[in-house]
């Protein structure tokens, strides 16, 4: 009995997030240290120093940051960046309306005077990153207050950041690995002059709209150029027309060579968040009730949307970029909740949790560090089951309301003593995308839905009001406040503004009667009265609780690193080109092509328009030298393990050449966020031979092309 008992847990063991090989998102620093052995292994051809070094250009200083949550990589010499279409989406769309639509017709600057200065985005490449554990924790004493405890931490990482940065126009930080069982410095160089060069048109670079996002097979090329720009002596710089393309230390090669299953590729980025070490209550939660409440929300708010775009080019307009932006979580989530339920992932947690603990059960000094592990998180769990719901209410239903936000940014602006302009000028940038009718329904829906979810003693006091003057009904409700508030329509924003010029003592005094702001402070004092101490008393556990039993999963792993999780710093991860069984009897393969993209064209199905130009490049075959065989290869899979934040990133050869551009990942394989499986978790990336062909033989942008060095 006792051996069964043994073998049982081996075998549950067997699999689990302790186990599995192929998973990682591997710290360039420690590559050399820990990663390079198995990746020559795994088909590699650089050293570790042509990766990450600060002593030569290596491929580091050629992928950076793009904006604030993507990745783009350096394609030439001369600042050109390549990031995905729902990278550049946003400046996209800023740029468009119903005369220049670009986000219908792409948008190609044919020289370089063309390109469209973006302001606000920006650039921002790693030049330095190091191992700042011991001196962020100078000072630190055993039972030490833990207030104390964090300010010696704070003041230490600013020390850090201070040395790194003084005297240079670079950038720092430094950041916690492992719940702050570990810490790095990262200095950064920002750049602030970037263009828009090129994008195809949402039918070629969203191919498939919602239908086909997080889904393989896949044939969209979700590509957009940018150009970077420096100032004097190649430095950053804001916007000028006096601005030089910025020369980087490296770009990448592009090889046109074509890839096949089974090759090695691996990917270097900026994955933004996983929590690869979760307890398994919380994969509970995350399945029962935190994902189904947030997408129900966004369901709401996803049908208000696209009721109102399908009836007004300017709407359309207006809201695609946050209309994809909704969808996109939404879509994902769903993948996640299938995914964690149908491959059991609660049972797994289970079972890395009883290896854990039988680990430490094997050892006094452990048993002293750890035992108290289980008691304390299932305590926490359910600490957090009462706050959970109001937090996912706020972060889904009441901050994304479009008004509420820009009463309370221009508020904010206001007590800053902003100039009119400046207010002006944020006023009009909120209204230009802005369409009341929409935001006010989904005040209403969101309205419903926090009065359904939350108990009586947490509804904010105008909720009494609509109780009794408009019978319970949000909508009826809604329809006065957005009718009353300063910016339910321009020219309330507009009056406002006036009084702002004359007095802007008056106008403080008039905002602060806005009927949206009085609603919105309902919410926040709601908050911060109810709700706000609860939380970050749940999250201070929650912290301490996790920094322990992951100090505990690095001891127990021993030699063999465990990675830490993403963190929106750069990560390298590898695999190889590879197709995957979906289900039972199903087998796709690595790699689509144009013919797929043309069989899934349906007449009137949004999602799957074709402009007329693709068709005809397709009936001809004119696919340049971009081809193999008559066939124009499209997208493809790979085993790396890739998170958000690694949209745009590149896909690289064994010789670190660009061979694809990353941009999604794949229905059954979503919950690698959490749970990585190698038979299941695939990266999405376009073929950049597909981009390629995009650009000279459908676009016509073929002189962009001389500026590469691609590699036939
Ligand atoms: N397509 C993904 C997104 O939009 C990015 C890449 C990923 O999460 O795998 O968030």
């Amino acid at each position: 009995m006792r051996r069964m008992g043994l073998m049982l847990i081996l075998f549950m063991v067997a699999g689990t997030q302790l186990l599995r090989a192929e998973e990682g998102m591997w710290i360039p620093l420690l590559i050399e240290k820990y990663q390079i052995g198995p990746m020559k292994e795994a088909g590699l051809r650089l050293d570790a120093e042509d990766i990450y070094s600060i002593n030569q250009a290596c491929l580091k200083d050629a992928v950076a940051i793009f904006g604030s949550g993507c990745t783009g990589e350096m394609i030439s010499g001369d600042g050109l960046i390549l990031t995905n279409h729902h990278c550049g989406e946003g400046m996209i769309q800023w740029h468009s309306s119903v005369e220049h639509d670009y986000l219908t017709d792409g948008f190609w600057a044919m020289s370089r005077e063309e390109e469209l200065p973006n302001e606000g985005l920006t650039v921002t490449f790693l030049r330095q990153m190091e191992d700042v554990t011991d001196a962020v924790n100078q000072g630190l004493v055993q039972g030490m207050d833990p207030d104390d405890r964090q300010r010696r931490i704070n003041l230490n990482r600013g020390e850090l950041i201070r040395e790194a940065t003084e005297g240079t126009h670079y950038d720092a930080e430094v950041k916690p690995f492992y719940y702050g069982n570990a810490y790095y410095l990262f200095v950064y160089e920002k750049f602030r002059d970037v263009r828009l060069v090129g994008a195809p048109p949402v039918s070629i670079g969203s191919f498939g709209g919602d239908t086909d996002n997080w889904m393989w097979p896949r044939h969209s090329a979700d590509f957009s150029l940018f150009r970077v720009y420096a100032g004097e002596e190649n430095k950053p710089a804001g916007y000028s027309p006096d601005n030089q393309p910025y020369q980087p230390g490296k770009h990448l090669e592009i090889s046109a060579a074509g890839i096949e299953e089974g090759d090695f590729t691996m990917v270097l980025g900026f994955p933004a968040s996983t929590t690869m070490y979760l307890h398994p209550e919380a994969i509970r939660a995350m399945v029962e009730t935190s994902l189904p409440l947030k997408i129900a929300l966004r369901s709401a708010r996803l049908e208000v949307m696209e009721r109102y775009m399908e009836t007004s080019d300017v709407v359309r307009i207006q809201y695609a970029h946050k209309q994809s932006r909704v969808s996109n979580a939404w879509k994902k989530w769903q993948g996640v909740i299938l995914g964690l339920k149908r491959n059991h992932i609660f049972d797994k947690k289970v079972a890395d949790e009883a290896a854990f603990l039988e680990w430490m059960n094997e050892d006094g000094e452990r048993q002293m560090k750890y035992d108290h592990l289980p008691e304390d998180f299932a305590q926490l769990y359910r600490e957090k089951e009462q706050s959970a719901v109001a937090v996912d209410l706020m972060s889904e239903a009441i901050n994304p309301l479009e008004l509420f936000g820009e009463v309370n940014r221009v508020l904010g602006m206001m007590q800053l003593g902003r100039s009119s302009e400046e207010i002006e000028n944020q006023v009009a940038q909120f209204f230009k995308d802005f369409h009341m009718p929409v935001d006010r329904d989904i005040f209403a829906a969101m309205m419903q839905a926090y009065h359904d979810h939350m108990p009586e003693a947490l509804y904010p006091p105008f909720f009494t009001r609509v109780e009794k003057r408009d019978r319970g009904d949000f909508s009826s409700y809604a329809e006065t406040l957005y009718r009353k508030a300063v910016f339910g329509e321009r020219e309330g924003a507009r009056k406002l503004l006036e009084t702002y010029k004359r007095s802007p003592e008056k106008a403080l005094k008039r905002l602060r009667k806005d009927p949206a702001l009085i609603c919105l402070n309902q919410f926040k004092e709601l908050y911060y009265r109810e709700i706000y101490h609860g939380v970050i008393n749940v999250q201070e556990k929650e912290a301490k609780l996790y920094k322990t039993y992951m100090a505990g999963l690095l001891e127990m792993s021993g030699e063999r690193p465990l990675y830490a999780d993403a963190n929106r710093t750069m990560r390298l991860t590898y695999g190889k080109v590879k197709g995957y069984r979906p289900m039972d009897g199903v087998e796709y393969r690595a790699t689509t092509s144009l013919s797929g993209l043309l069989e899934k064209y349906k007449k009137g199905n949004v999602d799957y328009a074709v402009p007329e130009k693709l068709v005809e490049l397709y009936e001809n075959r004119d696919y340049g030298r971009y081809g193999v065989n008559g066939t124009m290869p499209v997208c493809f899979i790979a085993t790396n393990h890739t998170s958000g934040g690694n949209s745009g990133s590149p896909v690289l050869d064994a010789e670190g050449r660009l061979v694809g551009l990353n941009f999604d990942r794949e229905w059954e394989g979503t919950m690698s966020d959490v749970f990585y499986d190698p038979n299941l978790c695939r990266n999405i990336a376009v073929d950049i031979r597909y981009v390629l062909f995009i650009i000279d033989k459908y676009a016509g942008a073929g002189y962009l092309l001389d500026e590469m060095e691609i590699i036939f």
